[in-house]
């Protein structure tokens, strides 16, 4: 079983500052890891494997720096990593990614199963996934947290979408997108990250798509989408009261406070 993993390396949240006067994330601020939701459908590719035997390609589309992460891919279990990288992709939207992507993949030739994760952390679009899908006109599955059951030509996953779950069964080749809830991604091994170290990453440029991709549709001048304006929302804190006395004297302040901040509404 051949299985595809697109993965993107993204900021570290926890650290990474905003630069409220440009209106941009300060990506120098914190250093790259791998979108934590990829992951997850590294971990689903690597039981797979393991199970149906075969090999994992990871794909990513990114900066020179994102060659960290698609190492990082092989020591979590993947084969063979190839990094989209130049110019020409630089400003991509969700449209143009994916479409870099798909003609990447296009490129590799055989395959049975792309693994997504269901969004990132930075762009959160969910898009990609479904997208690369419909540029290869294969079937998908989003949202999946379960894979029930796997074959050389099939496979049955439980997806869930807000309060309602569906198990469902799709040919091969297909696509799926996952959520945090599938599994729990092992760490590497020492011995694994020495041999990720050493591994050659591929280099693709827009020439080594240029079978699959047209460079009118690739990066910025390939997106239909226009940014005006990017605001980030303020932050703001959490507050508290703590309120004493009986049960009784306290119950009444948090009503008179509550009232005071219009959550009940005013006493007629
Ligand atoms: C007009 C415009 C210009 C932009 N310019 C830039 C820019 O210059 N630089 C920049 O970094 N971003 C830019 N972006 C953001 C860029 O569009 C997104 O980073 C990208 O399309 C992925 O979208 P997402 O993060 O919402 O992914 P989602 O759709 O949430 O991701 C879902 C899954 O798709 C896969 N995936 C997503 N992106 C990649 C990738 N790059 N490689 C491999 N797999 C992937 C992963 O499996 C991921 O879990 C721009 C966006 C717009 C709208």
């Amino acid at each position: 079983m051949n299985i595809i993993v697109p993965v993107k390396q993204v900021p570290d949240m926890e650290r990474v500052k905003f630069d409220t006067e440009a209106g941009r994330i300060d990506r120098s601020s914190a250093s790259g890891e791998i979108n934590p939701f990829d992951l997850n459908a590294l971990e689903t590719a690597v039981q797979l494997k393991e199970k149906l035997g075969g090999a994992i390609t990871t794909v990513s589309m990114g900066p020179p720096q994102a060659e960290s992460s698609v190492r990082d891919s092989l020591a979590r279990g993947s084969d063979r990593g190839i990094l989209l990288v130049g110019k020409e992709f630089a400003g991509a939207d969700t449209w143009a990614t994916s479409y870099a992507l798909a003609a990447a993949i296009k490129k590799l030739g055989e395959w049975d199963i792309i693994i997504c994760g269901e969004k990132t952390v930075d762009g959160d679009t969910g898009q990609v996934g479904p997208e690369i899908a419909e540029w290869l006109a294969i079937p998908h599955i989003a949202y999946v947290s379960e894979v029930r059951e796997a074959t050389d030509s099939t496979i049955t996953v439980l997806c869930e979408l807000e309060a309602d779950r569906y198990v469902i069964e799709s040919p091969l080749p297909t696509l799926l997108t996952v959520t945090k809830d599938i599994n729990v991604p092992r760490i590497p091994s020492f011995k694994d990250k020495m041999k990720a170290r050493k591994a050659e990453i591929e280099h693709w440029g827009a020439a080594e798509i240029a079978d699959f991709a047209d460079p009118a549709n690739l990066g910025l001048k390939g997106s239909p989408t226009r940014l005006n304006k990017v605001v980030i929302p303020s932050e703001e804190g959490r507050r508290g009261e703590v309120f004493r006395g009986s049960p009784e004297d306290a119950a009444k302040k948090v009503a008179d406070a509550l009232q005071a901040l219009g959550v009940l509404g005013s006493a007629k």
